[in-house]
């Protein structure tokens, strides 16, 4: 049969041709992601805010025209082939399947849909900054409404027979679905709930001393000392401030991460960069054959917060590490900090105690804060919880999980960027991250000495390992193949609930 599409000048395409034009594609529309991530970072940090809505126009019509580049027909066709010739190594054969797939989930929306649906995005983002910064639900509510409906309206193109809120899950950590993330949390309630009760019950840890003044240009100073015992260094990555810590990125050697500076809090900014860094070290350690390729992006939601979790929490918040940062904060602070001992500051920036933002939230009780908002997002796409009232519904939630009063929707359901935006499915991966975490530092801590790197200044090669047995491989493997290959063994959440357990009950003396 003749086919139009498999031609090149009156030609049938031949492999090699085929490659061509799928490399030739990809280079297309990674100029695309480019000029979009570069934006949507301006957006978050500096842009001014009076221009949003001329920015926002533009931006969506880019959008639209990757959505054009993405499912355009011939290429799809392309794509298909591609993926069934025998000739196609091992590196293109995923790459070519994980394209097919996100064409065939993109292409069933009409794009002037796609594209309204980009704008309303930047425009319910934008919405969400003034109504956090007037604590405002009300003037969030239509548009989080909105989104949701026309969230709904996305999926409901692809034409899968799975329940909606499971092909979200899926879209974050692929294979995940609310039955599995129903058995995770159960397990993390088991354990975590009684837990939490003895420790509130247990002598109070003093903390208040790392609630005072601490300037934020003396902030400043410790971050640099930070930033180059992080490695972080200016030639692949950049750090800016913002709202909502976050990281993002064009390529392999440029990786924008931001902080934000508490001046009542020394801690805030600190864990925040050691987290993001985190993330960005994931795609700068990514083998650059994958550059520009969709392997080039971390495996999955879950796995991208896997790394940068395990950074913040272990490695950021142990003694090794801070053997070496306190005698420098000190010195930065020693008005505030002078008389607080080395046990006294570890024991306070590890406090276990119920609070309202998840962010800031401990270790401990982190968990409950992404179960809220999975219980959330469960009943507003299965129909049990609607738009309306929802913060005092939060509010009733964080009483019933977390004990505590919210104040007010500042604190509350408006803390967290991600509603606005529409990544509905995506908290649930924080608490699976955190998990796989700490499977893998496990599995790290069986080759290095990690205590003896941290306080040593040896961060680089803690890095180091996890380039060579996670990073690299980018988006080469699923989640459970990578787990496997690093672990020797599959996802077991008692990795995660074991490294808790004997934290706390240490530092409680339970
Ligand atoms: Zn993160």
């Amino acid at each position: 049969m003749y086919d139009k599409r498999n031609e090149i000048g009156g030609n049938i395409m031949t492999y090699e041709e085929k490659l061509q034009q799928y490399k030739d594609w990809i280079f297309r529309r990674s100029a695309y992601q480019m000029a979009l991530a570069i934006i949507g970072i301006d957006k978050q940090t500096v842009a001014p805010s009076a221009g949003a809505a001329y920015r926002d126009e533009r931006s969506a019509y880019l959008a639209g025209e990757l959505f054009s580049i993405e499912t355009d027909p011939a290429m799809v066709q392309l794509l298909k082939e591609l993926k069934d010739d025998p000739k196609i190594d091992g590196d293109n054969k995923r790459a070519v399947e994980l394209y097919y797939k996100q064409a065939m989930d993109t292409m069933c929306i009409p794009k002037d849909e796609f594209v309204a649906y980009q704008k309303l995005r930047d425009e319910s983002f934008d919405a969400w900054i003034q109504a956090k910064s007037q604590s405002d639900y009300s003037i969030f509510e239509p548009y989080l409404k909105k989104i949701i409906e026309v969230s709904k309206k996305m999926y409901s193109y692809r034409n899968s027979d799975k329940n909606l809120y499971d092909q979200m899950l899926d879209d974050y950590e692929p294979g995940m679905t609310q039955e599995k993330y129903d058995a995770f949390f159960m397990a993390l309630k088991e354990r975590l709930v009684p837990l939490i009760q003895k420790v509130t019950q247990a002598k109070q840890k003093n903390e208040a001393f790392l609630h005072q003044e601490f300037p934020i240009e003396d902030q400043k100073k410790f971050m640099t000392q930070l930033l180059e015992y992080l490695h972080f260094d200016s030639s692949w990555g950049y750090q800016n401030e913002s709202e909502h810590p976050f990281t993002s990125w064009t390529c392999e050697n440029d990786c924008r991460t931001t902080t934000k500076y508490v001046k009542n809090d020394v801690i805030s900014a600190v864990l925040s960069t050691v987290h993001e860094v985190g993330h960005a070290y994931y795609e700068h350690d990514v083998d650059p054959k994958y550059d520009g390729m969709i392997l080039s992006e971390g495996i999955s939601s879950g796995m991208h917060e896997s790394q940068s979790r395990l950074c913040e929490n272990y490695l950021g918040r142990t003694t090794a590490f801070w053997t070496y940062h306190y005698p420098k904060l000190q010195e930065i602070f020693p008005t505030q900090l002078g008389n607080v001992s080395f046990d006294e500051f570890y024991e306070a920036i590890n406090v276990a105690k119920p609070s309202f933002v998840r962010t800031e939230a401990d270790e401990l009780t982190y968990p409950l804060h992404v179960l809220v908002r999975y219980e959330i997002e469960k009943g507003l796409f299965n129909g049990t919880i609607s738009t309306e009232g929802l913060n005092e519904t939060w509010n009733k939630m964080y009483k019933e999980y977390l004990g505590v009063d919210v104040p007010n929707d500042k604190v509350g359901i408006l803390q967290d960027v991600h509603w606005s935006d529409g990544s509905f499915g995506y908290f649930p991966t924080y608490a699976l991250g955190t998990a796989f975490a700490a499977q893998y530092m496990h599995a790290m801590r069986k080759d290095l000495d990690v205590d003896t790197l941290l306080s040593n200044n040896q961060y680089d090669v803690i890095m180091n390992w996890l380039k060579e047995h996670i990073h690299k491989y980018g988006f080469r493997y699923e989640a459970p193949e990578l787990m496997k290959m690093v672990s020797g063994e599959e996802f077991n959440v008692n990795y995660y609930l074991d490294y808790l357990e004997e934290k706390y009950t240490k530092l409680y003396n339970l």
